[in-house]
């Protein structure tokens, strides 16, 4: 009997994930991997995909029931913290088997000259006295705060074109999609004359070059915390992820 898998994503675990979840598994496990919809053109994923919000964990417990969904994998990103409360909720209504995939956080190393804060306001606070060109590398929702510092000049980096002029009195947008090389994030860093960074602690290996050559460049990194992780069960890798699948499949 074929059983379904449920994929929450938006991230670069949830894209490997499908695939190698099909590889491996094949006609016994269909594969749904849900997208938010904030991208207009995703990257193609293997298997079906779905987009939009569930209506709240009311609707995502709904959307379990209704498509028979066996075993739920949330792999959405560290601050998509609302997500993830609502598949815990959902999943445990249900009674259906659920899991989060946690990328492992980045860890502080010699040379980092990290400030760390609770929200973009705390980063807005934090940056003013570090500099006058600063990389922003965070949310439309985040860069709001930044709006009052009308002397300094902004980086912001993203995947599609703003839907509306960004609230900044200096700005420069650049559009690109991760991951990101090393010496692609040094040669902005050095072209761009940057002075200070703002990020999420997002951790994982996707974005982590930006971090590194901040590092290698002296440059101060205001970051901003992660929410708390999902709840347990929590794996940091798609491969332990894939584990665990076995195992609720009794492969
Ligand atoms: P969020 O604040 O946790 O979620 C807000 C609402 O968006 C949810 O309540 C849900 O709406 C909908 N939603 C979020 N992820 C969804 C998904 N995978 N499928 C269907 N609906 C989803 O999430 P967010 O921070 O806005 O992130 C949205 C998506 O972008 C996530 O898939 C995440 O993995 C991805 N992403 C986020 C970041 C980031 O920095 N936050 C970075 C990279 C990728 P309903 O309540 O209506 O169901």
């Amino acid at each position: 009997m074929t059983r379904q898998l449920l994929i929450l994503g938006g991230t670069g675990e949830a894209r490997r994930l499908a695939e190698r979840a099909i590889d491996e598994f094949g006609g016994r496990l269909g594969v749904t991997t849900s997208l938010a919809g904030r991208t207009a053109e995703p990257v193609p994923i293997a298997g079906t995909v779905r987009q939009g919000g569930f209506g709240g964990a009311v609707g995502l417990a709904a959307y379990l029931r209704d498509n028979r969904i066996d075993l739920l994998i949330d792999a959405t990103h560290p601050f998509a913290d609302q997500i993830s409360r609502n598949a815990a909720e959902a999943a445990n209504a249900m009674g259906v088997p659920r899991l989060a995939v946690v990328r492992p956080p980045w860890r502080r190393q010699p040379g980092d000259r990290w400030i760390e804060v609770a929200d973009a306001s705390a980063a807005a606070q934090s940056v003013r006295g570090l500099g006058r060109r600063v990389w922003l590398t965070l949310g439309t929702a985040d860069i709001e705060a930044f709006a009052p510092l009308t002397d300094h000049w902004f980086l912001v980096r993203r995947v599609d074109p703003p839907p509306a002029p960004l609230p900044l009195r200096q700005a420069e947008i650049l559009l690109a999609r991760g991951p990101f090389a090393l010496d692609d994030e040094r040669r902005i860093l050095r072209e761009h004359r940057i002075e200070a960074m703002v990020s999420r602690a997002s951790g994982g290996a996707a974005t982590v070059a930006k971090i590194d050559a901040a590092r290698d460049a002296g440059i101060p990194v205001v970051l901003i915390v992660r929410p708390p992780p999902p709840p347990e069960p929590t794996v940091p890798t798609v491969d332990a992820a894939l584990a665990w699948l076995r195992v609720q499949l009794g492969a």
